[in-house]
């Protein structure tokens, strides 16, 4: 049984709520659906949760908040983060901001089912944003309901935890709750809806500011908010880049590029597909946020993307998401505009995202590759033909670099038949005579390619294991955790907490998590397909 102790440490948790504190807010204090002027945020309380139930927290992001396991066992705790109760020094809002939506300015989105409690400093001065998603309406919640489902509440907690320990910048999650009441959604949107466990995700990040927080005051003509948000992220987020001037919101738009370089490079490494990257959806930080229809290559496909709502345009397509980011920052720029007024200086801000994500990309082949660089005027052809081969065949991503790292090149001509079997286990289809050809040919280049840089084996062998999962969060096992947690066994779901936290490190026991998709998946939704409907 917890005790009073227990209980008491949330109430003791640091809160410094200087976003509340510093920033514009709504005048008005009642929660109800409006558009909201000249304001960062509006006060929105959690509904609390009918019967609150712990289905699983992160040890880590509670070591960051300075809570113990014993605190995050204890019934406070559920209540707490399914939103029942506020903690002292917690203060609940909302936040405004708008978004282009698939290319299309879509005004006012703000969060619909976000709702935030503060900000803890820790003992070590870090300071982090706790955020519950699913806990009810807010302002901003147009039509919808403020609520989640269970299986988009585990998607979400496990997927940032595991891409946190894949060394790719994200949002975290504390824990994940049943709310204990239950929610319509309309999965397949074919006028269907089922009833469905409501859940409640507590999201914890630096700061939750996206490029649509700033969007929207310039779409509202409001040049005073934007200037004031713009100063205090740059305080706040950005305090190295110096006090706020004109020439510092330049350096600081560069440096978003720059971390948004950064991030799409590590999602272009790991296979990951984030499905929706409205701008509403991009961190300033450069973060992963919000994660929906997202999911990861299986086949190397760039032209894949989970979001059945996409799946005409392909927008958000694995090969398209460098491009979009990029698409997102011109028009961050855009909304900084006004602020700067130099058309010219935010267009070479912009070569900054250019140029760190094309350096980033080939530092990141190079390395998956097991090569000590990459030599541009001859890699390329090296990696196109490649994603060429990968593709012909369906050949598995992850596999496939994994394995590669084992070929030994010292087995002179053994090597190439060693790779043929590996390209035969990790691809969805038989090799026929072409992809033979092409799988022969790649590998003859990349052994003499490689052998020139003389490195040892093992030493490639280790520096290609630090860049290529052996574990990711594969659809079909999120989707298995899921069915067995929609059943009352959460057994999965810690069981995938606990392998994601090694990704890169051989685990005993664990083959079956690294193996190809089995047939069962390949059109099951929620394992290859997922809709927006969460
Ligand atoms: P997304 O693209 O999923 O991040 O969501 C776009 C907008 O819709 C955001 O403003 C969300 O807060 C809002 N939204 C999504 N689902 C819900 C929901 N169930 N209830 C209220 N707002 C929602
Ligand atoms: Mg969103």
């Amino acid at each position: 049984m917890p005790t009073e102790n227990d209980n008491s440490a949330l109430d003791n948790l640091n809160f410094d709520n200087r976003f509340v504190r510093e920033l514009p807010g709504d005048p008005e204090p009642d929660n109800f659906r409006r558009q909201v002027y000249s304001a960062c945020y509006s006060w929105a309380l959690p509904t609390p949760a009918k019967q609150p139930r712990l289905v699983a927290y992160s040890r880590e992001v509670a070591d960051d908040l300075d809570l113990s396991a014993a605190s995050c066992e204890s019934e406070d705790f559920c209540r707490v983060f399914a939103g029942s109760r506020l903690a002292k020094g917690m203060e609940a809002y909302a936040m405004c901001y708008g978004g282009h939506q698939f290319g299309h300015w879509a005004g006012q989105l703000g969060d619909g089912r976000a709702i935030n409690l503060g900000e803890v400093v820790n003992s070590r001065r870090q300071r982090y944003t706790l955020q519950l998603k699913g806990a009810g309406v807010t302002p901003y919640s147009r039509s919808a309901d403020g609520l989640a489902v269970l299986r988009s509440s585990i998607r979400e907690f496990l997927c940032s935890e595991a891409m946190h320990h894949l060394g790719v910048p994200t949002t975290r999650a504390l824990s994940v709750i049943l709310t204990g009441q239950q929610v319509a959604r309309d999965m397949f949107y074919d006028g269907n809806p089922q009833l469905e466990a409501g859940a409640v995700v507590c999201r914890v990040a630096q700061s939750f500011t996206r490029f649509g927080s700033f969007q929207i005051f310039t779409a509202r003509d409001d040049l005073d908010s934007l200037k004031k948000l713009v100063d205090y992220t740059i305080r706040t987020d950005f305090p190295e880049l110096g006090e706020p001037s004109i020439p510092v919101y330049l350096r600081w738009f560069e440096e978003v590029c720059r971390k948004t370089a950064e991030m799409i490079v590590h999602w272009q490494r790991v296979g990951f597909v984030h499905g929706v990257m409205n701008t509403d959806n991009m961190s300033i930080l450069g973060l992963t946020i919000d994660y929906g229809p997202y999911g990861w290559l299986e086949n190397y496909d760039p032209d894949w993307t989970p979001n059945t709502t996409d799946a005409q345009g392909r927008r958000y397509r694995f090969g398209n998401q460098p491009k979009i980011a990029y698409w997102n920052l011109v028009q961050l720029a855009n909304a900084l505009y006004p602020l700067i007024m130099r058309a010219e200086s935010l267009q070479q801000a912009l070569l900054a995202y250019t140029e760190t994500y094309d350096a980033g990309w080939q530092a990141m082949m190079a390395a998956k590759l097991g090569l000590l660089a990459f030599t541009p005027g001859e890699d390329e052809a090296l990696t196109s033909n490649l994603f060429q081969l990968l593709q012909a065949a369906e050949t598995d991503m992850t596999l496939f670099f994994r394995q590669l790292a084992d070929i030994d090149f010292t087995l002179g001509s053994d090597s190439l038949p060693a790779f043929l079997l590996l390209m035969q286990q990790t691809s969805y289809e038989p090799l026929n005579d072409d992809t033979v050809e092409l799988a022969k040919a790649w590998f003859v280049s990349y052994r003499s390619r490689s052998q020139r840089d003389g490195q040892p084996q093992q030493a490639r062998r280790a520096a290609m294991n630090a860049a290529n999962p052996k574990y990711v969060l594969r659809n079909y096992l999120a989707q298995m955790a899921i069915d067995q947690a929609e059943q009352g066994d959460f057994a999965m779901v810690w069981e995938l907490l606990d392998l994601l936290r090694n990704p890169y490190s051989e685990q005993a026991d664990k083959a079956d998590f690294a193996a190809k998709r089995p047939d069962w998946a390949k059109q099951r939704a929620g394992c290859s397909t997922l809709s927006c409907s969460s």
